[in-house]
């Protein structure tokens, strides 16, 4: 089975990615930030650790990049960074999420890489658009004019139509597709886990009063990470989009999910939706929610339906990934619910 290279080892959807490509037989390589972390990243996800090797590497340098690359004919480019909160300036996010894009790319084609695969985002597609848009699929690209374009949907396609521009000017036999997965949950591997599960944390933990309007498509962590190896694998896709996304669901219903589902354990989940302009004003405060301000009673749709024909992709029902990212949170003491 080939080499291929998976950037980012030590995130979420790169850790599934991961284990099902050592499961699938590949040999795997994998990029983490320092080298310190191996021993810990190799203990959750828990493969074959003859089949699986670590190197060095930052998104922002060169180092370390031609040595991960180095006999790989794939490769799963996974990694960006995802904020917690609002970055302090948008440049924290759309530099390494370019540069890192463009850097993996220069080092693959270096390597005689044939498929490069791109982690990108619906965030890369469904911001900026009209309010009555509530629809959309892959050819759709964010509007990065709109000032509802915060800096983590600028980050994911400003480094999409880079790398796409990058392939289209030199990237020679480089056969590139992105991934563009809505939002992420699922079991958590470990505790260091990606922000999109935070919602589900805030819901299990009381955190909030209410529930703010604000909806997400879902997608299970498993499913994005079988999607990816689709694409590393499949014939004539060179180019394509391929949406990762169940249903649109608003936070208010997961809340009731959470509530029917998990019985005693979601005693603190809010059930009363949180005034639009409540939220405004804490969002002054809470800069993580004041960026996402503009989304309240927005539905935004983004179709499977491209990858669900042409891989056959089927992503599981979406109950089943919210009660598993509750149950790996509660199970692994990162959530306290008594
Ligand atoms: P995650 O767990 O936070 O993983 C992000 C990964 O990127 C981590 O391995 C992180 O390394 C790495 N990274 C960030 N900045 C880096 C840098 N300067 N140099 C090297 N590595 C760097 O989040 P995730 O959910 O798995 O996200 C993975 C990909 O999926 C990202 O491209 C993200 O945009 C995309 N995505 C995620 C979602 C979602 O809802 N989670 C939805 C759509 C698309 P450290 O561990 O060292 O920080």
């Amino acid at each position: 089975m080939a080499r291929v290279l998976v950037t980012g080892g030590s995130g979420y959807i790169a850790g599934f990615a991961i284990r099902q490509l050592v499961e699938a037989g590949w040999e795997v390589n994998t990029t983490i930030r320092s080298l310190a972390r191996e021993a810990e990243v190799r203990e959750w996800l828990g493969v074959d650790n003859a089949r699986l090797r670590f190197f060095a590497a930052d998104l922002t340098s060169d180092p370390g990049w031609a040595d991960a690359m180095e006999g790989c004919s794939h490769v799963a480019h996974i990694a960006s960074p995802i904020p917690p909160g609002a970055p302090r300036h948008e440049d924290e996010l759309i530099v390494p999420a370019r540069e890192g894009a463009l850097r993996a790319l220069r080092f693959a084609k270096g390597a005689g890489v044939n498929r490069f695969v791109m982690t990108s985002s619906v965030a890369a597609i469904a911001y900026g658009h009209s309010k009555d848009r509530t629809e959309f699929s892959e050819a759709d690209w964010s509007n990065l004019d709109d000032p509802r374009t915060y800096a983590y949907p600028k980050s994911k396609t400003i480094a999409e139509r880079a790398a796409r521009q990058w392939v289209a000017a030199k990237g020679g036999g480089i056969e590139f597709v992105t991934v563009n997965p809505a939002a992420v949950l699922g079991p958590v591997l470990g505790r260091d886990f990606s922000p999109s599960i935070e919602a589900v944390k805030k819901l299990l933990e009381g955190a909030m009063p209410g529930v703010p309007d604000l909806g997400f498509g879902i997608v299970d962590v498993r499913d994005v990470a079988d999607l990816h190896v689709r694409c590393l694998t499949a014939d004539h896709v060179a180019g394509e989009r391929f949406i990762a996304s169940g249903p649109f669901l608003k936070l208010i219903d997961i809340a009731h999910i959470l509530r029917e589902r998990l019985g005693p354990e979601a005693r603190k989940v809010p059930t009363r939706r949180m005034p639009d302009f409540l939220v405004r004003i804490v969002g002054r405060f809470i800069p993580e929610l004041g960026q996402v301000a503009s989304e309240l009673g927005r539905v935004k749709i983004s179709s499977s339906v491209h990858a669900k024909d042409r891989l056959g992709w089927e992503p599981r029902p979406v109950e089943e990934t919210i009660v598993e990212t509750a149950r790996s949170l509660i199970e692994r003491g990162i959530v306290k619910v008594s």
